[in-house]
């Protein structure tokens, strides 16, 4: 009893009960999950998961999922994790040796590379560099930071090459750029190649449907982004039947992510849908709870609107930069990525380390060059956008850049009249 309770004083001595603010999420993501996610998280009662409702949670997201991706694929569902988990689950097919072409144009294509590249390593190659082996199976094709991947560069390296796979991110949230996923889809189907595809920041953000892109074998999101779920939740993924033939000739080293194996627990069983669901691991009523929440307020927005107001809030954050003197180098619809106005390059990080001091949740590039992330995951509305400009063009001012804030906020101000009117 002493014991204890002078345990329970040294506790609480050490350890602070922890507190974590809230905090303006602009940025590539995270998300700004929406407080109905939230809800259905804490609402949540304490159930197993086999639970009648838990199973009925996951496969009503499975058939949403469906949706979301537009796809008929019968593989479609969610990976307890975030992306990463996603893209290790669509790579399980990938075997040591297998012949792959990966698409490299940021950093998080360059991750995908390097887990497509310890995936297809013989024991030789990862003994050889463990942490970044380089098989001579895998080729890589470096495009520039800021720049997309091209169809034609695409279609060079595999009419080349003649891999087995290929590897490309749809949206490059490193650099910012929309590769094309047309041209990639295609040189697959006449290559013979199965593609995959790291959908990560275009799920729920761009109006695509995978099934009008037959080249591609396999694609993987993340629950926080264009989702917005929470992280650590459920990343979908979807296989199309010729990789699901292929898995099941060639198998997998691993069990947990296994798509034949772990697709049962969303009563996806030999490849028809059943009401009933396989033990595969423990899955969290409170993960599927959230995960059906941010779905159905997805579906409910529609596609197409979501990806029409991300066009629109990117458009007039933008233009609200570029008013500011700085310079954007970025396509993708839900965020901007900036070079600060010449005379203050170099000051990124100073910038964006006083802005995430304040709450204020922006990012700079992870990997070479230097430049400035803000994002507008979930902020599409006029409230929102108009304190992420405001915030932004505080903080340069706040570093010297020479700037007319109530001219930027009146020419915001008659983009979101012209909006509210139409
Ligand atoms: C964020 C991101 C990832 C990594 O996702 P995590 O959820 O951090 O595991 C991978 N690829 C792309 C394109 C991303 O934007």
């Amino acid at each position: 009893m002493q014991g204890n309770l002078l345990l329970k004083i040294q506790v609480d001595a050490m350890f602070d009960t922890l507190e974590i603010p809230n905090t303006l999420a602009a940025g590539p993501g995270p998300g700004n999950t929406d407080p109905q996610v939230l809800a259905s998280f804490t609402r949540c009662g304490v159930a197993d998961h086999m639970q009648a409702d838990v199973l009925r949670g996951m496969r009503e997201a499975k058939f949403m999922l469906r949706e979301l991706f537009g796809t008929q694929n019968t593989y479609t569902f969610g990976v307890g994790g975030t992306g990463w988990s996603g893209i290790d689950c669509m790579m399980s097919a990938v075997l040591p040796g297998d012949k792959v072409v990966a698409f490299v144009n940021g950093t998080f294509s360059g991750i995908d590379d390097l887990a497509i590249r310890m995936r297809a390593s013989s024991r030789a190659d990862l003994a050889a560099s463990p942490d970044n082996p380089k098989p001579a199976n895998v080729i890589t094709i470096n495009v520039a930071h800021g720049e997309s991947v091209t169809g034609a560069v695409i279609e060079a390296a595999l009419a080349e090459h003649q891999p087995k796979w290929a590897i490309m991110t749809h949206w490059e949230t490193g650099s910012g750029r929309i590769n094309d996923i047309e041209g990639f889809s295609r040189a697959c189907e006449q290559h013979g190649v199965m593609g995959l595809v790291d959908a990560v920041s275009s799920l729920g953000v761009a109006d695509f449907a995978i099934d009008d892109y037959p080249g591609v074998a396999a694609w993987a999101s993340c629950p926080q982004k264009g989702v917005l779920c929470l992280p650590l939740t459920y990343a979908p993924v979807s296989f199309t039947a010729q990789y699901i033939a292929s898995l099941k000739a060639s198998g997998c080293y691993s069990y947990v992510h296994h798509p034949i194996l772990e697709a049962r627990h969303w009563g996806i069983i030999d490849g028809q849908d059943s009401d009933t669901a396989v033990y595969h691991r423990t899955h969290s009523g409170y993960a599927i709870a959230a995960f059906h929440e941010a779905l159905r307020i997805l579906l409910n927005y529609g596609r197409a609107q979501k990806a029409a107001d991300y066009c629109f809030y990117e458009y007039v954050l933008r233009e609200a930069v570029e008013t500011m003197g700085c310079k954007v180098t970025s396509n993708m619809s839900s965020l901007v990525v900036l070079n600060l106005p010449a005379d203050f390059a170099g000051r990124e990080q100073e910038l964006v380390k006083r802005c995430r001091a304040e709450g204020f949740g922006i990012w700079p590039t992870l990997s070479a060059p230097v430049q400035i992330r803000i994002g507008i995951l979930n902020q599409l509305n006029n409230t929102a956008i108009t304190e992420i400009i405001s915030r932004f063009g505080d903080a340069l001012e706040a570093m010297g850049v020479p700037l007319n804030k109530a001219k930027v906020m009146a020419q915001l101000d008659q983009r979101l009249t012209i909006k509210m009117a139409a």
